[in-house]
């Protein structure tokens, strides 16, 4: 009898495997686009698209599981009476190639979107997604998952984990949707040998002596639990943000958003979600143009402090996965590291 929890996929069954599932489900993967940036894109045609894993996708799974955009709900009225219509049911999507950092991320979006009210929206997307993650043997240059917690493997969350053993991938089930492909599609794996094992845990360690940046999370997370960050810090990292919205956007894990009615005529409308970023100045904006947030000391201190201060209270670890996604996109050089070694440099204390 084989075990399901744990298989060995060959290389070479990799495509044909992802061919089977992509006739059942949406495939989204990372892929090279023609400007050289690598995006997670939806994948039609397997055999002229060229999956890239050797790059740090761009982009996370947010603008799928979160859109930029969407309807919540269209809504009529009739006679006084509004009526709700919910958006229509989501199609089955297999993600493939997700780095720990980026499944970590979601873990956290079904965090938030489920108290303290469940949010259908969201959940009706996830729940049709199989998130097949793969643990990294080398981190990117900017990467500091294993300082948040978030890799560079997982122990759980994810449907399927794959480690690349050279020729061969180690493939983890930690969900039923994950245990249910092994099952289905059985003949492309074979079972675990000891060697097998023993590689990956060698490989696990090397990967964790590759880590080129030393950045104290819970250091600062503990920190900032019992002191004030001193004006001085907010004052020079924020007169260094041009408010260019770019580390929320990329950021896996910033999931502020507002609520608009769109009307499309005297009798119907659209209830639209559209990402927002409490580093945008228009955030706290009120009605009449007064900002009750001084901008100059306050613009990235909420961004920081709910990523660290207030979930690592509440939930035991920060909201920062480590991807190192605002170090690569900050101009100013106002990313989260540096936020870190600021306070951990002595300056709170
Ligand atoms: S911190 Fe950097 S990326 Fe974020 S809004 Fe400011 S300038 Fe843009
Ligand atoms: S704060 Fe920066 S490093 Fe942390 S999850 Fe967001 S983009 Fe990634």
């Amino acid at each position: 009898m084989i075990d399901l929890k744990e298989l060995i996929l060959p290389k070479d069954n990799l495509i044909p495997l992802l061919r089977k599932l992509g006739k059942e489900a949406r495939l989204i993967a990372p892929v090279k686009n023609d400007y050289g940036d690598t995006l997670f894109t939806e994948i039609s045609d397997l055999d002229t698209v060229k999956i890239d894993l050797d790059n740090q996708p761009q982009s996370s799974l947010k603008p799928f599981l979160l859109p930029q955009q969407e309807t919540l709900a269209r809504y009529s009225i009739d006679h006084g009476e509004y009526t709700f219509t919910p958006p229509e049911t989501e199609q089955p999507t297999i993600y493939y190639g997700v780095r720990s950092c980026d499944l970590t991320a979601v873990l956290y979006m079904d965090l938030i979107f489920s108290k303290p009210s469940r949010d259908t929206t969201y959940f009706a997307r996830r729940n049709q997604s199989l998130i097949i993650t793969l643990g990294c043997n080398a981190p990117f240059a900017n990467c500091f998952c294993e300082a948040t917690g978030s890799g560079p493997y997982l122990d759980f969350g994810y449907g399927l984990q794959f480690i690349d053993l050279g020729d061969r991938y180690y493939v983890s089930a930690g969900r039923r949707k994950g245990a249910d492909v092994l099952e289905k599609w059985g003949y492309f794996f074979r079972e675990v040998q000891e060697e097998d094992e023993e590689i990956r845990y060698q490989l696990f360690l090397e990967a964790r002596g590759k880590f080129t940046r030393n950045v104290q999370v819970n250091h600062a997370c503990r920190l900032l639990q019992k002191h004030p960050v001193p004006e001085i810090i907010l004052e020079k990292l924020s007169s260094r943000c041009y408010d260019c919205g770019g580390c929320a956007y990329v950021c896996p894990t910033c999931t502020c958003f507002s609520v608009d009615d769109m009307i499309l005529d005297e009798t119907q409308g659209l209830r639209l979600r559209s990402w927002d970023a409490c580093t945008s100045s228009g955030f706290t904006r009120m009605a009449g143009g007064h900002n009750p947030v001084d901008r100059r000391r306050h613009a990235l201190k909420r961004r920081f402090l709910h990523k660290l201060k207030d979930d690592f209270a509440r939930h035991g670890k920060p909201s920062c996965t480590g991807c190192g996604r605002c170090i690569d996109i900050c101009f100013g050089g106002v990313d989260i590291t540096t936020f870190i070694d600021l306070v951990t440099a002595g300056e709170v204390s």
